[in-house]
């Protein structure tokens, strides 16, 4: 933009200037020179300035007309003003001091200013906010790591569980979302009890329901923690268990059939017929007919699924110890296995049919999370990595 637009574009209003530079009532800003349109020479009110130890008067000893960045104008740049910064002598103390009117006045900015650049970093890499607003990264970084601050709200009623991989492989951190809305409450190192204790722990409010997988260290820190509340299990795992050994089985068959894609295999056995297309279909039914275990998987992961559509506890009951005695002891090994993980828990699946709650939030949040891993090729900054997550997870 052209000098002349953007003197055009001030001289508008003091109004407009006042919200592109946000200022206390006290001070009156002017208008900018032509030879220097981005800055605005700034008066602030001439009132007493008490001494900060004794909180007598004190009076002027000297001062420097400074300029510090405070606001930001699209298409035009940095708005910097331009004002006398005195320094003051106590009259009782003798105490010298630089008096910064309450601006948070750092080397050439304000705080108005290092906080407005910090929020843009939400959701961008620090890197192409200092482009944009040309300044340093280190500075932006800076900033960003000192106003990032832990002021989020953790009052909640229902609360999502789960781990997430901070280094595939090796290290992994417990999370703790919000149902309702997916915020980010908790974050933790580990996946051990003591860490989901400690993640369960940064909690506030009264908390009626926890969602989790079937790991059994989540089931010890929830009924620790949180003793009242109800353990729901999360339906999405439990699907998972018949996905997994579907695959497993398909990959031992593997060699039987080279003629079908196996994503195709996998999908077609993982999937209600009702969705699948007519030759997914058919490729189904033709794993089914060559494989009884297989097909006895596949007829458990339907159940569940029916199981899982109960709409009272009672129905929720009936379905459950039916499905429970049709596979409890079934001579198909995976399938047992499940069925034995199922009747382990048996109130908290009862509340995960019933329960409205499921962990779709918190899938989501997962991937959201590698997102941010990937953009930043990794952190090795642990703390910075979850302070990160809890800005961008957290509103
Ligand atoms: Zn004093």
């Amino acid at each position: 933009m052209s000098r002349q637009t953007t003197i055009g574009v001030f001289a508008l209003s003091q109004k407009f200037i006042k919200l592109l530079l946000p200022l206390p009532a006290l001070f009156q800003i002017q208008m900018s020179s032509d030879e220097e349109p981005h800055v605005f020479p700034v008066i602030p009110d001439t009132h007493d300035i008490p001494c900060p130890l004794c909180e007598k008067k004190t009076i002027l000893h000297s001062k420097k007309r400074r300029r510090f960045r405070h606001g930001h104008a699209w298409g035009v740049g940095t708005l910097w003003m331009k004002l006398d910064v005195p320094r003051q002598r106590c009259l009782s103390c003798d105490l010298t001091f630089v008096y910064d009117y309450g601006l948070g006045l750092v080397r050439t900015s304000t705080e108005v200013f290092r906080k407005g650049i910090t929020e843009r970093c939400h959701g961008r890499t620090i890197s192409d906010v200092a482009r944009e607003y040309e300044l340093p990264y280190t500075t932006v970084e800076r900033w960003f790591y000192q106003y990032a601050s832990a002021e989020i709200k953790k009052h909640t009623k229902h609360i999502l569980v789960d781990e997430f991989a901070t280094r595939k492989g090796h290290h992994y951190a417990t999370i703790v979302l919000d149902a309702k809305n997916g915020r980010l409450l908790s974050v933790v190192p580990g996946r051990d009890v003591a860490s989901i204790t400690a993640a369960l722990q940064g909690v506030l409010g009264d908390v009626r329901s926890v969602v989790s997988d079937f790991a059994p260290a989540m089931a010890k820190a929830v009924t620790s923690v949180f003793p009242d509340a109800t353990h729901v299990l999360d339906r999405f795992h439990l699907i998972q268990f018949f996905t997994d050994a579907l695959r497993r089985r398909r990959r031992f068959l593997n060699e039987a059939r080279r003629h079908h894609h196996v994503r195709v295999i996998d999908r077609a056995l993982a999937c209600r017929p009702e969705v699948l297309a007519l030759e997914d279909r058919e490729v189904a039914r033709s794993c089914l007919l060559e494989d009884s275990f297989t097909r006895n998987l596949y007829q458990g992961l339907q159940h569940i699924r029916y199981v899982l559509k109960a709409t009272c506890d009672m129905q929720a009951n009936r379905r459950l110890t039916d499905w429970l005695e049709r596979f409890q002891f079934h001579p198909c090994g995976p399938l047992a296995k499940i069925a034995k993980a199922i009747s382990g828990r048996k109130e908290a699946m009862r509340q995960t049919i019933v329960s409205a709650l499921s962990n779709g939030k918190m899938e989501g949040t997962n991937n959201k999370i590698k997102l941010i891993k990937r953009r930043a090729y990794g952190y090795r900054n642990l703390e910075r990595f979850f302070l990160r997550l809890r800005l961008e997870l957290g509103r």
